[in-house]
């Protein structure tokens, strides 16, 4: 066979392909892909949610130790967008603050946890002690730039998430839905694999924790990836099977 006449064949084919005017373009969905890193005594799980086109990338629940939060956003290579926090437990934005500034991004929160983010200090002293907010230099926490609240939506390059108020392990919970196939839930200390959130620290309420994930997360369609403050990923079909509470 002549090795020249196929590719002019193939030129030939394209050229009599048409393509209807005013049909839509094809747009490339929006894939979404997420990194942890795990942060802190108490392992918590730092998310990066990453467009995979643009490679913005909102980043969340990372505050638990700033350094190795940035070394790993710097490995990944992507451009950070916001830092959003699912809880202000101190777990998840110890060090937020100065993290935020290092990423030259704008950190957000849900108005209702304001009262223990603004008292980061006495979270710290009542778990770890008399003088351990100063020992570890702790500065007054500035607060948020960005209070987000239910059905807010959050882009990061082509991609986007919706805000999910789920007050019950604070009272300010958010989760952040994003939705695709399969959608991808960030619940923070709300649900977890085989588990849920602790309700006794201050703000907390078991009863406002079970209408949360009864009504906002297992209402989700059951093949929803859940990615949790701590542990690893699960999803609400295996949570909602599953659960005792
Ligand atoms: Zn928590
Ligand atoms: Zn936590």
């Amino acid at each position: 066979m002549n090795r020249v006449r196929f590719p002019v064949l193939a030129a030939l084919a394209l050229l009599s392909c048409s393509v209807p005017v005013g049909a839509p373009i094809p747009v490339k969905e929006a894939s979404m892909k997420v990194h942890r890193v795990l942060l802190g005594p108490y392992e918590t799980n730092g998310l990066i949610l990453e467009d995979e086109r643009t490679r913005e990338a909102l980043v969340v629940d990372a505050g638990g130790d700033a350094d190795a939060a940035f070394r790993r956003i710097e490995a990944i290579g992507v451009k950070p967008v916001m830092l959003v926090h699912t809880h202000a437990h101190m777990d998840h934005c110890l060090q937020s603050v100065g993290l935020a500034k290092r990423l030259g991004v704008q950190s957000a929160l849900h108005a209702d946890d304001l009262p223990l983010w603004r008292n980061l200090k006495r979270q710290v002293e009542m778990l770890m002690g008399p003088g351990s907010a100063s020992a570890l230099g702790l500065l007054d926490n500035e607060d948020p730039a960005v209070l987000v609240k239910d059905g807010d939506v959050l882009s990061f390059g082509d991609s986007k998430v919706e805000v999910v108020y789920l007050p019950g392990h604070s009272p300010g919970g958010i989760g952040l839905l994003w939705r695709g196939s399969p959608s991808v839930l960030i619940s923070g200390d709300t649900l977890f694999r085989d588990g849920v959130g602790r309700t006794d620290l201050w703000g907390g309420s078991w009863e406002v924790l079970l209408k949360s994930i009864r009504e906002r997360l297992f209402t989700l369609p059951d093949d929803t990836v859940v990615w949790s403050g701590h542990g690893d990923e699960t999803t609400i079909g295996r949570e909602k099977a599953g659960f005792t509470f």
